[in-house]
């Protein structure tokens, strides 16, 4: 067979192969759902095209200071219709999602404000942001204090102690809808809906504010369809399809937007002025295609659920569970299994596969990180990636995929890899 044949020349053996097959046939009903929601917001973006009346002028780009950019404006206005938001921020000078982020909360909160983390500690890099973990220019720098709010022992959002550990001066609460790098679930739509209502009854007038990184496109409805007035996230992950070089968004209210274009640029200019260097066409062609690449990751995200489930290793979420995010996290239980299989994943990508990822001390972690990513973008976690802390439980957290099938690609070539190193053995 042709395909044999060649995944043979790729150093993918027949019974590595076929094991990934079988796990795969059992996945067919959950890959028809994964494309039923992939359909409805291909539909839902095409919409905000046509409602815009995107033309190619709109790809037109502005140098300089960028005072008059409709390609941008409008940018702007299809990101506010995808999410049924007042107005958007969609910026190439956005240079991250923790940048995004940072944005939003220096532009919300002011001196003696508290800003409150509704499900456990943030983000590692917004952890920095708030002053959570010392860094110089951060929230606390400001006067800006914070409070958390644990998960329960399970894992979940605490209702009763969020509502609890609302005060006087809390101004904005943030919910982060991924798991990030923690093991915990990710949070579906409908659960960040439960919180707002929770914080909406004690005060109407808190912000609430969602970490919607990984989160895009993965269900039909966003943070901001269940009442939350700003919602953020990076271009670099699932809402800028794989074609975005840069950049992040912020959408939600008017005036809890313009306040935020103010920090990002200066009081006075706000989103006035910002040119786009000519990234406009790939910002507009990311968003229409972010709809299918994010069920290519969520699809790569099952799949690798399925395989690693097979084989013992305790993942999460499950194959057949309901998924909130692209982020698969598989416990491998030893250092070399963290090493056999992020070399596969880099092994598999399509740039700098001949690459061997190593663990190194990244600043602001405890431990050595490895990071496999063989990416058209630098960093780009929308594309086939894996990071491991390398301390116990050895957990892997695994994420992205441009297309199903170099997904389906990476995860046989990270089975294979940890085969070959004698790490594991088919059953
Ligand atoms: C990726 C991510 C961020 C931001 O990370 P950047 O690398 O700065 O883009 C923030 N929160 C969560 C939950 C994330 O997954």
């Amino acid at each position: 067979m042709l395909k044999q044949a060649l995944l043979e020349e790729m150093s993918i053996s027949a019974a590595a192969s076929d094991f990934c097959e079988k796990q795969e046939e059992g996945l067919r009903e959950k890959f028809q759902e994964i494309d039923r929601i992939a359909e409805y917001n291909q539909w839902k973006v095409l919409d905000a095209f046509q409602k815009e009346r995107i033309a190619e002028m709109h790809f037109e780009t502005t140098t300089g200071y960028g005072y008059t950019d409709p390609g941008r404006d409008t940018l702007e206005r299809v990101f506010a219709r995808v999410f049924h938001t007042e107005d958007a921020l969609v910026r190439p000078q956005i240079i991250s999602g923790t940048h995004a982020l940072a944005t939003t909360v220096f532009g919300l909160l002011r001196p003696g404000d508290e800003i409150l983390f509704a499900v456990g500690t943030p983000y590692d890099t917004m952890q920095g942001v708030v002053g959570i973990r010392e860094e110089k220019g951060s929230l606390a720098d400001y006067g800006v204090t914070h409070r958390i709010v644990p998960l329960t022992a399970a894992g979940y959002p605490d209702l009763m102690a969020i509502r609890e550990a609302i005060g006087p001066k809390t101004k904005v609460v943030e919910i982060q809808r991924s798991k990030g790098y923690d093991v915990r679930h990710s949070l579906s739509v409908e659960e960040i809906g439960e919180i707002i209502a929770v914080v909406k009854e004690v005060r109407s007038d808190i912000i609430v504010m969602v970490d919607n990184c990984y989160g895009e496109f993965v269900q039909e409805i966003e943070p901001s369809d269940v009442g939350a007035d700003i919602v953020v996230g990076s271009l670099i992950k699932n809402a800028g399809g794989g074609l975005a070089p840069i950049g992040g968004y912020i959408v939600g209210r008017q005036d809890l937007v313009e306040l935020c274009a103010i920090r990002l640029t200066a009081p006075g200019l706000g989103k006035e002025a910002g040119a786009t260097l000519g990234v406009t066409k790939q910002l507009y062609q990311g968003l229409f295609f972010a709809p299918t690449v994010t069920a290519s990751a969520v699809k790569t995200a099952v799949f690798a659920a399925a395989v690693f489930k097979a084989l013992g290793y305790a993942v999460l979420p499950q194959p057949d569970e309901k998924r909130c995010d692209i982020v698969e996290a598989i416990t491998l239980e030893s250092e070399q299994g963290v090493l056999s299989f992020c070399r596969g994943v880099q092994f598999a990508a399509p740039v700098d596969s001949f690459v061997t990822p190593e663990p190194w001390d990244m600043p602001g972690y405890g431990c050595p990180i490895i990071m496999a990513a063989g990416s058209f973008n630098s960093g780009a976690s929308i594309e086939l990636s894996a990071d491991a802390p390398i301390k116990p439980p050895y957990t892997v957290f695994f994420q992205g995929g441009l297309t199903w099938s170099h997904g389906k690609f990476g995860v046989m070539k990270a089975l294979q890899e940890m085969i070959s190193d004698g790490v594991v053995s088919l059953p």
